[in-house]
């Protein structure tokens, strides 16, 4: 992939296709992959940039090339049994968040990177509030050529520079898209979307999932106090909590599921929260047996629906194992779960809780969602769902 990017982006950087933005320009600018790949730009520039004297076809991205290819080829994954989604491609980081702009202004123009002048300021700043760093996330734009006098791009240059995008996206395939601004926003969600309408909602496109908000630079221009810069925060605060896609696996017997929870238990720590959901008989016991197990727990690990949560000692870790599934049906089984003191013990235990979803969230911001589904054949379908923290890097071993 390191290699595509390489190529896509000397592809790129050649481009005439826009007449007087290549005659304007001072740089084209790909943008920023995300973390660690630097080298994948030509000539290792970190900005990937070149002068407008640099040759090219002028032909704009070549429909056999792998930029006019668009969007055919690699979108999505493919779910097999036991294969992971979600991930890059073997040996190409996972980009956790992708941001997409308008087009390069004057200081991306000669620096040759995206978001480097007073709006990629703030938007460093904002993910540095955020819980994130610039380096954590891709960063690119629709088009890739500054229009003088910082103008928007017309639909024709945004047309021709679409395949780019397109194949970036590919590339990337990002969990979560931030398109920033009302061009980024329709180049998504069509023309006649406004910036109102669309924000507040993840929308699908294309197997992505989008975010639309507001362009640093409105944020700028409405000032510390002015409702682009809350909504941008507050957006972005969205953006860093949004759940790394999942992990999925099919488990072809109540074995399977017994021995992936005892592989699991090996990526488990203390202060580890685990929600567990699924129909009953779907195998969340045996799951919670395995773990059990893989902590070196030597008592059976059985359902504790009676007793509603049970402590499990005499592994490496203590396990609190918890079902919800009664406190269902009461009229606040939040006030219930607190009752039960969980996070007394969250600390110094791996806690599972099995039909916690909606109830035991808030006892860490960093969870595992495990949901597991049985299908005819008997076969089980088990989604892993981290919530913030660590847990994409743990469980990659696993997949
Ligand atoms: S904006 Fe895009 S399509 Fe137009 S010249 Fe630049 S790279 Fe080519």
């Amino acid at each position: 992939m390191r290699t595509e990017w390489a190529a896509l982006a000397r592809e790129v950087s050649s481009c005439r296709a826009c007449a007087e933005l290549a005659l304007t320009r001072q740089r084209v600018v790909v943008g920023d992959p995300g973390p660690g790949w630097a080298t994948a730009l030509p000539d290792g520039d970190p900005g990937s940039g070149v002068s407008n004297s640099s040759g090219g076809s002028g032909d704009g991205p070549d429909p056999g090339s792998a930029a006019g290819q668009g969007l055919a080829a690699g979108r999505g994954v493919a779910a097999g049994p036991g294969s992971a989604l979600g991930q890059g491609s073997a040996g190409w980081p996972a980009t956790r968040l992708v941001f997409v702009g308008e087009a390069p202004g004057a200081q991306e123009d000669a620096a040759g990177r995206p978001f480097v002048g007073k709006a990629g300021q703030l938007l460093d700043q904002l993910l540095t509030d955020s819980g994130m760093a610039r380096a954590e996330v891709g960063v690119v734009n629709v088009i890739k050529c500054r229009p003088p006098g910082n103008r928007r791009p017309s639909g024709d240059e945004i047309a021709r520079c679409r395949p780019y995008l397109e194949r970036q996206l590919e590339l990337l395939r990002p969990r979560l898209i931030v398109a920033l601004g009302l061009t980024a926003v329709a180049w998504f969600l069509g023309r006649r979307t406004t910036l109102a309408a669309a924000r507040g909602v993840v929308h699908e496109v294309d197997g992505y999932r989008v975010i639309a908000t507001y362009h640093p630079s409105a944020a700028i221009r409405f000032g510390p106090a002015g409702a682009p810069m809350a909504a941008l925060r507050e957006d972005l605060d969205f953006a860093a909590r949004y759940p790394r896609r999942s992990l999925h696996m099919r488990l072809s017997t109540v074995d399977d599921t017994w021995a992936f929870g005892r592989r699991l238990a090996s990526v488990l720590r203390a202060g580890d929260l685990v929600i567990l959901s699924g129909p009953l008989g779907a195998g969340k016991t045996a799951l919670a047996q395995g773990i059990g197990a893989g902590l070196g727990i030597a008592g059976e690990v059985t359902s504790p629906t009676f007793v509603i949560a049970r402590v499990h000692r005499g592994g490496r870790v203590p396990l609190v194992h918890a079902d919800a599934y009664r406190l269902g049906t009461v009229a606040d089984p939040r006030a219930e779960v607190d009752d039960l003191d969980l996070d007394a013990s969250l600390e110094e235990s791996v806690t599972l809780v099995e039909w916690g979803e909606g109830m035991v969230e808030q006892l860490s911001e960093a969870y595992l969602e495990i949901r597991i589904d049985r299908h005819d054949d008997d076969s089980r379908e088990v989604a892993l769902v981290p919530h913030a923290g660590d847990w994409s890097t743990r469980l990659a071993p696993l997949c």
